[in-house]
């Protein structure tokens, strides 16, 4: 017998919404004989249970999110005609916050980016902006992103993950080494969801109603200020409190404290692409401020928690390519990638159907061709083809035409992107390291790097990555040396000797 009064609860059914007669007990052949194999309650709440779990996402398994709007408060109708971006115009929306390289059950304080996807549920169709609390990314070509998540995620061998795979990685990589900085930096562990900035990282276009275009990319700044944990205190969170991001985003919303974040972009005119200093769709950079300052769009609030996180958050479906009119993709590499990328992720994971989720479904009408398939939970309507002579939907060029797109002539190639006048590799890391970072924010960048190294990665490895910060900044790279090998010396040291012998003799030779 349960406590409760029957009267005032519903009774439990099975999936099929047929009363059963116990939650306790399963049907025996008197109390004390066996199970029988017609007991479908049992066997059906079995067999749900071990399927509860789907697969995890691959990369940003560990996160969640919130509902929330999206207001416009500033008239940005001469670069876009979006209709969430007219002004004062109001935008259901849906936040999902995640590190890239944990698992599902890994702890939310470890040093990476973090996912800051954003679904926006316009009347012209879902509007996603996939972005990351970071401006830039490690790599910018997306043949290698698979390799490059592999060598953050875990070994074959002994299922561990393994910073001399990072590093070895990192080092082979030079265009990561802005991400790799600012990641070793304060903002590589922000305190919470709350206290960290979203940025676009892509560029993406802008069409107004005029079907003039424009480069934009995104940054929506925290209005709670920006705020970190330093190693030690994301150390001490992650052994007491795995899931401290998780549980303070859901508090504050429960407790009516809702976290905005305003959002502003920089546009650039379409023509200056061409000739910018910076290849502008190189995702390894930035605009700098000067050259294109911030200008204010509107302001994002968060203020309804999700009542089944497995339902509205692992199965929410965010992907670069649901894109509404008066926005477009940009000849960034790694963003028409993800353009196929995400979606097939979310077929793999969810089925074809997924976008019929709730959390994914559009808040417009869907006329789309698509049929059948797992899962399909709306009806489709004859004729199911077109062109047809019957009324089905037919699509409207002269209201929607295809205006973000740009010309492009030239021979198939596997090549880098054409440099612009001072792209390099080390160029905007430096910047950072020398006029963003006050000299306590540089030390802990140090103490950050050499914990990140120390014991953890090997020679050769270690030489290239001292080499690495060096080219960022001479002065951070012999600091991080210097800081490496002080604290081997402190462990061992003969063993600190005996680590770097094709210094040591070169110091001799010299
Ligand atoms: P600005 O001086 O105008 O801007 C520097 C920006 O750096 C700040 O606005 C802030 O971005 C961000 N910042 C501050 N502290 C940190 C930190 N500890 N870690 C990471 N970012 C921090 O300079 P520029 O625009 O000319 O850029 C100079 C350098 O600043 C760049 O090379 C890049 O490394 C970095 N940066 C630039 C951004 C940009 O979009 N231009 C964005 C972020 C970093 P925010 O206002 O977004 O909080």
């Amino acid at each position: 017998m349960s406590g409760q009064d029957h009267a005032h609860v519903p009774p439990t059914t099975t999936d099929a919404g047929m009363p059963v007669a116990s939650d306790e007990h399963s049907l025996t052949v008197g109390p004390d004989g066996p199970i029988v194999l017609h007991d479908h309650y049992l066997i059906e709440q079995m067999a749900a249970f071990n399927r509860e779990r789907i697969p995890e996402r691959q990369p940003h398994a560990k996160g969640s999110g919130a509902y929330g709007t999206f207001t416009t408060t500033h008239d940005v109708s001469r670069y876009t005609k979006a209709v969430l971006f007219q002004p004062q115009t109001q935008t259901e929306m849906v936040a999902r916050f995640s590190t890239v390289a944990g698992e599902r059950g890994s702890p939310d304080t470890w040093r990476d980016p973090r996912g800051f996807s954003l679904k926006f549920y316009t009347p012209e169709g879902n509007y996603d902006m996939v972005g990351n609390n970071t401006p830039v990314f490690f790599i910018r070509d997306p043949l290698k992103f698979q390799h490059f998540i592999r060598s953050q995620k875990r070994r074959a061998d002994n299922n561990l993950r393994d910073h001399d795979m990072q590093w070895d990685f990192w080092t082979l990589s030079p265009e990561s080494a802005h991400q790799v900085t600012w990641l070793m930096g304060d903002r590589g562990i922000p305190r919470t969801w709350r206290h960290m900035n979203g940025y676009s990282s892509h560029t993406y276009m802008w069409v107004n109603a005029a079907g003039e275009q424009f480069w934009v990319k995104y940054h929506f700044i925290t209005d709670q200020g920006v705020e970190f944990f330093t190693q030690d205190e994301a150390d001490q969170m992650a052994a007491v409190d795995t899931d401290y991001h998780t549980r303070d985003l859901w508090e504050h919303l429960r407790d009516g404290q809702y976290p905005s974040w305003t959002l502003k972009v920089q546009i650039m005119p379409f023509e200056d692409a061409r000739g910018y200093r910076f290849n502008p769709f190189d995702l390894t950079k930035v605009w700098p401020h000067g050259d294109y300052p911030l200008i204010p769009v509107g302001t994002m609030t968060l203020n309804r928690n999700v009542t089944d996180n497995h339902a509205e958050m692992e199965q929410a479906a965010f992907e670069p390519n649901n894109l509404v009119p008066g926005i477009g993709l940009s000849p960034d590499k790694m963003l028409l990638a993800r353009g196929f990328s995400y979606s097939d992720a979310h077929r793999a994971r969810l089925g074809v159907n997924y976008k019929q989720i709730p959390v994914n479904r559009p808040h417009c009408e869907v006329n789309s061709y698509s049929k059948d398939g797992a899962m399909r939970m709306d009806s489709v309507r004859d004729p199911v083809y077109a062109p047809n002579s019957y009324g089905g939907p037919l699509a409207d060029a002269e209201r929607y035409p295809d205006q973000a797109v740009w010309a492009t002539d030239g021979e198939l190639m596997r090549r880098a992107y054409s440099l612009h006048a001072e792209d390099d590799d080390w160029g905007q890391a430096g910047t950072m390291v020398r006029e963003v970072l006050d000299d306590a924010a540089r030390d802990r960048l140090v103490d950050n790097i050499v914990g990140h190294l120390l014991n953890a990665v090997s020679e050769p490895v270690l030489l290239r990555a001292f080499d690495y910060w060096r080219h960022v900044d001479k002065n951070l790279g012999d600091k991080v040396e210097a800081g490496v090998r002080a604290k081997q010396g402190e462990m061992d040291p003969k063993a600190a000797k005996q680590a770097n012998p094709a210094r040591d003799s070169a110091q001799a030779k010299a």
